[in-house]
């Protein structure tokens, strides 16, 4: 739902994937969910109240700040389906830290719904309904860890690299899988992130189905992708 940048580059939504099991069934699960998110679901026609789990890869406003809109969503429209928000060590305090200061009280209100939060550990796999979650620490300043998360069903696989420089567990996070969703932020190397000249390098060392390039700076987006598959906001994959 969302391929974008932190600065809405090339007219995208932030970092925001739905996954769900069937085509015909509104997906429950996001992997981040940016502060665009709400505006993203809505104009894909999905429900927010039936998310039940969001996968955040990392603090950064463009992969978890569409958490304090989607849980106050709930609140004003009666949700009673608890949440379940898997993020880095740390994630319970910046969320609430984000709440209160977007929306002062909002974090400490009574609701009809609980929000877990629980934290990644780097290649602990979490079991969760039919899926299997496990994250990969990458090298991203946030101010908390970041992850690369790897998520697992009887259907099939996908992996997120969130945002990175190169790491060499990108390779295993991604192994097998059948769509690797990777940062390609710019075209040569940039600190903290991950550059089309570096994955070209690495390409034929992973062993993912497909990979498919999102969070594209304006650079990027102004380069030579024709040997790339790349994301757009709306973009459906079936497994
Ligand atoms: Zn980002
Ligand atoms: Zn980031």
């Amino acid at each position: 739902m969302g391929s974008g940048d932190a600065f809405g580059s090339g007219g995208r939504f932030q970092t925001c994937i739905a996954l769900g099991t069937e085509a015909s069934a509104p997906p429950h699960v996001l992997i981040d969910c940016g502060a665009t998110s709400m505006v993203a679901m809505r104009q894909q026609r999905i429900e927010p109240n039936e998310i039940d789990t969001v996968l955040i890869t990392h603090l950064h406003g463009d992969h978890f700040a569409g958490l304090p809109f989607l849980i106050l969503d709930g609140q004003f429209r009666r949700r009673t389906r608890d949440l379940t928000v898997f993020g880095p060590p740390g994630t319970d305090a910046r969320l609430a830290q984000a709440m209160e200061t977007m929306f002062p009280g909002s974090s400490t209100i009574r609701r009809r719904f609980t929000v877990h939060v629980r934290e990644h550990a780097d290649r602990r796999t979490s079991e969760l309904g039919p899926l299997r979650i496990t994250p990969f620490e990458v090298s991203h300043a946030s101010g908390a860890p970041a992850y690369a998360v790897r998520v697992e069903t009887a259907a099939g696989a996908v992996a997120y690299s969130g945002d990175t420089e190169w790491v060499e567990a990108l390779l295993e996070a991604a192994d097998g899988v059948d769509v690797f969703l990777c940062e390609g932020y710019s075209p040569a190397p940039t600190r903290w992130h991950l550059d089309l000249d570096t994955l070209h390098r690495h390409r034929d060392r992973f062993t993912c189905k497909r990979l498919i390039l999102t969070h594209l700076s304006p650079t990027a987006l102004a380069s030579d992708l024709t040997e790339w598959q790349i994301a757009h906001d709306g973009l459906h994959i079936d497994l």
